[in-house]
């Protein structure tokens, strides 16, 4: 049995079409049209990932996506939103959605990612070594290398490297940037988070095939590229 997929979707259309498409790729499909159905079923149905619309008939799609990050808390969610609506993404990226897809996607877009988030492990993050290509992040001794030589960088630099691969594939959104590299929220600044990430490109340079490690996501945060 392939894995299984929890669609929450209250458009007929765009939830046959993509139930389809992933019915034809191997996925075994769970379809509700509500919030409430969704809980419900991310109980019963225990899915391997749910794609979330946020636009929903009964329930605010922002607080459908806490509660099934509550009772699911090691399966990818992935939103889906209106295109442009920024402020959702980022809401939606802080309630615990993995990542998001704007509407309209297609086919390709969306089982792309799908495989990437299946193939992310998406447990607590293991204590040993972080690697992500030529990068070796060595948290226990707070050292990273690439092809094996220490890159020099500064405490928060590491903290904020550290973040950013462990969690390698994903957006991160700069609050939860700030507050899980610089703890207190108000005493820093998104200014500072801009300048530790230009610090942390200056010294990595770019990966082997010319993209760079780190992407701007704009509007919502920075996302460490899988190598
Ligand atoms: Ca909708």
């Amino acid at each position: 049995m392939g894995p299984r997929v929890l669609i929450v979707e209250d458009d007929p259309v765009i939830a046959g079409e993509v139930s389809r498409a992933l019915e034809a790729n191997g996925y075994v499909i769970e379809a509700c049209s509500t919030g409430r159905g969704a809980i419900g079923s991310a109980s019963s149905t225990n899915p391997d990932l749910v794609l979330l619309d946020l636009g929903l008939p009964d329930l605010d799609g922002v607080h459908v996506c806490r509660l099934l990050r509550a009772k699911l808390p090691h399966t990818p969610i992935v939103i889906v939103t209106a295109r442009d609506a920024d402020i959702d993404v980022v809401v939606g990226l802080d309630a615990g959605a993995t990542d998001y897809l704007a509407k309209p996607f297609t086919m390709a877009v969306l089982l792309a990612r799908l495989r990437a988030h299946l193939r992310v492990p998406v447990s607590d993050p293991p204590v040993t070594d972080v690697v992500v290509g030529a990068l070796r992040v060595d948290r226990s001794a707070h050292r990273a290398y690439l092809d094996g030589v220490e890159v020099d960088l500064r405490p928060k630099e590491f903290a904020l490297l550290v973040a950013l691969t462990t969690e390698a594939g994903r957006v991160l959104t700069r609050d939860r940037l700030l507050e899980e590299v610089w703890d207190l929220k108000w005493e820093s600044s998104t200014k500072t988070l801009d300048m530790h990430v230009h610090a942390l490109r200056r010294k990595l340079g770019l990966r082997a095939d010319g993209a760079p490690w780190i992407s701007t996501v704009r509007s919502v945060g920075y996302r460490f590229e899988l190598a």
